[in-house]
């Protein structure tokens, strides 16, 4: 079968600027858009996409953007990486949709299968296959309940686990994600993160005090015989990459596996190669009970996953847990496609090569520009959170601008963090180092201009 392949890696890996930004045609569609969505649907970039490729986002003026997002760290294997084309084109030929509960197929197990083997432990896995993050949240939660007979969840400040009514629940952030969304879900609480850069009584004291606050909600507060799971990312996503003290996970899971509690990692962002290995988790040796996945997880067709020990996942009953779309065959075919591309390119050591880059641009930033109060991450998740000079007040203004710069500039930054301060960088792992150098390029000018 042949197609074309207009959006592949053969699209030129140059950034170029051919009109203002946003352009006549990006114009013409803002204006169709604001008769036609809700005005709250908002949009990071004026312009509209027209291709994408490699390390490149082009718009429908032919302007072209390096793309540091990943549209959110979905294509992570890049836009339109030749397998994931291939397999979901194919797939697309056979059939669309049959519905897995109605007429199963073999590519939802091929994902189940690939999942259990990459997800950290070595113990007996089951997998469901789901739509989107938020989707997953919520029915690790269920397989949770299910298996303890206990109502409770419990999370993190910073948190984002999704938009749905539980997930906006567990979500710490009031605006945008919830103001006046309420009532909200019951049963869910929320702890401390043990966030080293604004701990108030200082980092190395990090770990043990909130590991104490979590000890006190669990032990004093709910009861342990209450608590089905404490779900949380092994990296902060939203909240602003935010990484755990070290030692803090793995005091949690101990804590977990005393009292019978499930300990959920949501690796919706951090998952699927994004930090330089297939989970997160595996940084810190965690072997979590359930593990939620979605973004990277088949190239940029929505797929989300839940992962977790056979006897959890076997709690659930006969028809309890499903979906129309769920692991619809098109986005299965995208994930084998997905998983082909990390393996074959060698992209778990290209995020860390691109991490190791991007740190080292920050730094030299850093080194003339007194608002970067902290760079962190891992692989190719790092976020520089912006304070006011001398202090560790967030400064969202400096982020506001160098966007802005970026963007005017033809390079597309992401923000995050609960005070609106902080830069990520997502680039898709097909980036070459020479569009990356362009991009913090362009990134140091703008921290110039403020
Ligand atoms: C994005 C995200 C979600 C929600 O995923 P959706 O596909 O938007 O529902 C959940 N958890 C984490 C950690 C995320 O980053």
């Amino acid at each position: 079968m042949t197609f074309p392949l207009i959006a592949g890696t053969e699209l030129a890996q140059v950034r170029r600027l051919v009109t203002e930004i946003p352009g006549p045609r990006s114009r013409e569609l803002a204006a169709r858009r604001a008769a036609a969505l809700p005005h709250g649907l908002v949009s990071g970039t004026g312009v509209y996409a027209a291709a994408a490729g490699g390390g490149v986002l082009v718009d429908v003026d032919d302007n072209a953007f390096i793309d540091l997002g990943s549209g959110i760290a979905v294509t992570t294997v890049g836009n339109s990486a030749p397998a994931v084309v291939r397999r979901a084109t194919e797939q697309l030929a056979q059939f669309t949709h049959t519905c897995f509960l109605a007429t199963p197929y073999e590519g939802y197990i091929a994902v189940a299968e690939r999942l259990n083997a990459l997800t950290p432990g070595t113990h007996d896995k089951r997998t469901a296959l789901f739509n989107t993050g938020a989707e997953a949240v919520e029915n690790a939660v269920k397989y949770a309940r299910v298996a303890t007979g206990r109502p409770a969840v419990v999370v993190f400040d910073h948190a984002f686990h999704g938009r749905s009514l539980l997930a906006m629940t567990m979500t710490a952030k009031n605006q945008p994600y919830k103001h006046q969304f309420g009532p909200f879900a019951p049963e869910v609480y929320r702890t401390p993160m043990a966030y080293p850069y604004r701990w108030p009584s200082g980092p190395d004291n990090c770990a043990a005090e909130a590991f104490g606050a979590l000890t006190q909600l669990v032990d004093s507060q709910l009861g342990a015989d209450a608590v089905a799971c404490v779900v949380v990312e092994p990296i902060q996503g939203e909240g602003g990459f935010i990484v755990p003290a070290p030692g803090f996970l793995t005091m949690v899971a101990d804590f977990c596996r005393e009292r019978g509690i499930l300990l959920v990692a949501d690796e919706v962002q951090t998952g699927i190669a994004r930090t330089g290995a297939w989970f997160a988790c595996e940084h810190e040796e965690l072997v979590p009970d359930l593990i939620t996945t979605a973004k990277g997880l088949a190239g940029g067709l929505p797929l989300a996953a839940v992962t977790g020990r056979a006897d959890v996942m076997d709690a659930a009953h006969a028809g309890g847990i499903g979906g129309t779309y769920a692991g619809n065959p098109v986005a299965c075919a995208a994930a084998l496609g997905a998983f082909d591309e990390i393996e074959t390119n060698g992209l778990l050591a290209r995020a860390r090569d691109i991490g190791e880059l991007m740190v080292r641009e920050l730094q030299s930033i850093a080194a003339s520009s007194g608002v970067i109060g902290e760079i962190r991450g891992r692989g190719a998740m790092i976020a520089a959170e912006l304070v006011i000079p001398g202090t560790t007040e967030p400064n969202r203004d400096a982020v506001a601008a160098v966007s802005r710069h970026c963007h005017d500039n033809g390079v597309l930054t992401l923000t995050a963090g609960t005070f609106g301060n902080v830069l990520r960088f997502l680039p898709p792992l097909t980036i070459p180092d020479e569009l990356l150098l362009d991009a913090f390029g362009v990134l140091r000018a703008g921290f110039a201009t403020l």
